[in-house]
């Protein structure tokens, strides 16, 4: 797990691109890392920071945040180009994106390029973020499609224009190439890569069920779940 991002390695002329993917991660699921990773390789990102919220501002979470960062930390063990941050659980209150963008900047080398990663249904709910409107000139997103989502990519881009359209800064255009770009501000793509449908909220009610959950979790994950006896 990495405090600071101060000693990465900053290549002159090419600049380190890293994605920030924060979340409840209550537990974290292949959905999350098989997504994501599929982002990170698309979007050339040198690292991918998993980042567990510590009381997430939208969401009530029994499970511990000790537990949330050490499944977080055991389902990226080992695995190239993914690190957990603590950022969050060590700022007190709620945790808010646009306080995590601005420390990963100030910690990182000058020039980095920074993505946050996030769902399509975390993005529509992007205008409820504290100070949305100032993250997005921040920070590029790339928004991941989910398992449920729609298989029609044309009315998944119309969902997203019109949610752009009533609630972004005005100026943004859909681009051929995958992205609404804006001449002043960060892009933001839209992946459509693996569509894995599953949610934590999912994994936990099949765990109080009784029912088997490990199709969708990394084994050492599923194994500190049935250790500590977790969403039963
Ligand atoms: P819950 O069911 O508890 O709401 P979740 O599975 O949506 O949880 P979060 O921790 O809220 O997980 O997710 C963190 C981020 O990962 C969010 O931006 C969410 O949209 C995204 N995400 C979660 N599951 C998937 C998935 N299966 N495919 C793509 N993105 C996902």
């Amino acid at each position: 797990m990495r405090q600071a991002t101060t000693n990465l390695p900053h290549p002159p002329n090419d600049a380190l691109r890293l994605g920030l993917f924060g979340g409840t991660f209550n537990p974290i699921h292949v959905g999350h890392i098989e997504v994501a990773e599929a982002a990170r390789q698309r979007f050339a990102l040198d690292r991918i920071f998993l980042i567990p919220a510590a009381q997430p501002p939208h969401k009530q979470t029994l499970t511990s945040a000790a537990d949330r960062l050490a499944m977080a930390c055991l389902a990226v063990a080992g695995r190239p180009g993914w690190e957990v941050s603590d950022v969050e659980l060590r700022r007190a209150g709620p945790s808010y994106t646009i306080d995590t963008v601005a420390w990963f900047k100030r910690t990182s080398p000058p020039g980095t390029e920074f993505f946050f990663l996030l769902g399509i249904d975390a993005f529509l709910e992007f205008n409820t973020w504290k100070a949305y409107s100032t993250l997005v000139k921040e920070v590029a997103l790339i928004v991941l499609a989910r398992g449920g989502d729609e298989a029609d990519v044309a009315a998944m881009i119309d969902r997203l224009k019109r949610f752009i359209a009533r609630h972004f800064p005005s100026g943004y255009r859909w681009d051929a190439a995958g992205a609404f770009i804006h001449p002043d501000s960060h892009a933001v793509y839209l992946f459509n890569g693996p569509r894995i449908a599953i949610s934590a909220s999912e994994i936990r009610e099949r765990i109080a069920r009784g029912e088997d959950a490990r199709p969708w979790l990394d084994p050492a994950v599923a194994a500190y779940i049935e250790r500590k006896g977790l969403y039963r």
